[in-house]
């Protein structure tokens, strides 16, 4: 009998991880994402791996972000040799990422070692190395959406398209057991059928287990075009007030949906602005592989899109700044342009410089596309606060902030009922990557809605496929 094992995401969004063991003994890993968030939390990526990762026969990733991959640098270094499958979208957002993330990490570790060599404390290794990270993309193997591969002895993976970001997907998996197969679906991270850019997620009907991601479980997104309108307004007050429009955004995903827009106004005459800068390495990197995968983007919904062949035809005035010095002189422009730049919550990254040059001035306008964890800067823009420390000055807050919660990579409660309402014979649910409350909150609408019971697993459960 398989077995799987609900090793990460359990109870919470980061850190997605399962293992899948044949009773052959052929062991898969679906995910293996960092832990994000408060400390302990990102303490725990420290932790050895509750498994032998030199008796592991594949790897499965359903998508590039950090908290679905950005461990793998670390499985690569404790042993790890054999093949990581994901979609070709998938393996190259994955270099971006990963490189990024261990960059990050041994930066991080520099500055907790200087700290910690001050007060006689022994100094730490980073959790992984851009060289990890390196030898990790070597081992990854495109798998195209919709090819099923034997990955393991008696397992065959195939992908299909999640539409959360490009590249994205639901992994299902068919495990041979002695007479009969069982069939195990996860959903990675499922789309928001109103995102423009993401077709909407692949429906499945055939499945023994699925597992379910839950991130929005307790409620629906507000209504995408109520979105687009303010939008559409605080860049014309930003235009009257005569100042510039900062937003902060996520590199991969939301800078791209953000271009689409602004590219839509653009079109249609409603963008007063005179220059849009993209102002990140990063998501100008993402860009151009948002570019070459242009075929897998959903064309549909507007057709003048249908006929582009790179990001930088929807929006004719963006200019993309890769170096610092092109960046620097972004920093000179008092009024009339938009900037998007990273880091999506303001932790770090050229946003920073941005804010200093311009958030006491009142007539900037910040733009909040996205969540804030707390603790962060653009938790505290968003609450309010009246001057913030950057780069040890403290700088009031005189720009006005607003928050756009529209826009969402992610299903709300009823496009994840609708997408699980399509297996047939209600198959056992497990409802995973979600805080308690939002998973509680989703069982609960899909006991009243489809009267099917649905289990929220212990972190380290083990069940019977
Ligand atoms: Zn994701
Ligand atoms: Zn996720």
């Amino acid at each position: 009998m398989a077995l799987l094992k609900f090793l990460g995401a359990i109870q919470q969004v980061t850190g997605s991880c399962y293992l899948l063991e044949s009773h052959e003994g052929a062991r898969i890993l679906l995910d293996c994402g960092l832990r994000q968030g408060r400390r302990e939390e990102q303490e725990g990526n420290r932790s050895p791996f509750s498994f032998n990762p030199h008796e592991l026969d594949a790897v499965v990733i359903s998508h590039a972000h950090i908290d679905h991959s950005g461990l793998l640098p670390k499985l690569t270094a404790a042993g790890y040799r054999g093949p990581i499958y994901a979609t070709p979208a998938s393996c190259e957002l994955m270099e971006l990422m990963l490189q990024d993330s261990a960059h990050l990490q041994e930066k991080d570790t520099e500055w907790e070692n200087k700290w910690r060599a001050r007060r006689a404390r022994p100094a730490l290794k980073p959790l992984y190395t851009v060289e990890d990270a390196e030898k990790t993309l070597k081992q990854c193997q495109a798998l195209p959406y919709g090819q099923a591969l034997e990955v393991a002895r008696g397992i065959t993976v195939t992908l299909h398209d999640a539409g959360h970001i490009l590249g994205s997907a639901i992994v299902e998996v068919v495990v041979q057991e002695k007479i009969q197969s069982r069939r195990l679906v996860f959903s990675g991270d499922l789309g928001c059928t109103t995102s423009p850019l993401m077709k909407p997620p692949s429906t499945l009907k055939q499945a023994d287990v699925v597992l379910m991601e839950s991130t929005y479980g307790d409620r629906d997104h507000r209504n995408n075009a109520d979105t687009l309108e303010e939008l559409a307004e605080i860049l014309q007050q930003a235009h009257r007030d005569g100042g510039n429009v900062l937003i902060p955004a996520f590199a991969v995903g939301r800078t791209q949906d953000l271009i689409y827009y602004l590219g839509r106004f653009y079109r249609e005459g409603r963008l007063p602005q005179q220059a849009v800068f993209l102002d990140s390495p990063m998501a100008i990197r993402a860009n151009a592989i948002y570019s070459r995968h242009i075929s897998e983007l959903d064309t549909t919904s507007d057709p003048v899109f249908g006929g582009y062949k790179q990001l930088q035809d929807w929006l004719p005035i963006l200019r993309c700044t890769l170096d610092t010095d092109d960046s620097m002189a972004v920093n000179r422009i008092s009024s009339g342009a938009i900037i998007i730049a990273g880091s999506g919550m303001c932790t770090g990254g050229r946003i920073l410089h941005h804010f200093k040059h311009n958030l006491w001035r009142e007539n900037t306008h910040i733009i909040i596309p996205g969540f804030q964890a707390s603790g962060t800067l653009g938790r505290a823009l968003v609450e309010g606060a009246e001057s913030v420390k950057l780069f040890h000055q403290r700088i009031a807050v005189r720009a006005k902030i607003h928050t756009l919660g529209g826009f969402s990579a992610h299903a709300g409660q009823s496009q994840l009922i609708d997408w699980v309402s399509h297996f047939e014979n209600k198959p056992e649910l497990y409802l995973v990557h979600g805080e308690l409350e939002k998973s509680r909150a989703l069982q609960l609408a899909i006991r009243d809605q489809l009267d099917w019971d649905a289990i929220i697993p212990e972190p380290g459960e083990q069940i019977a496929l």
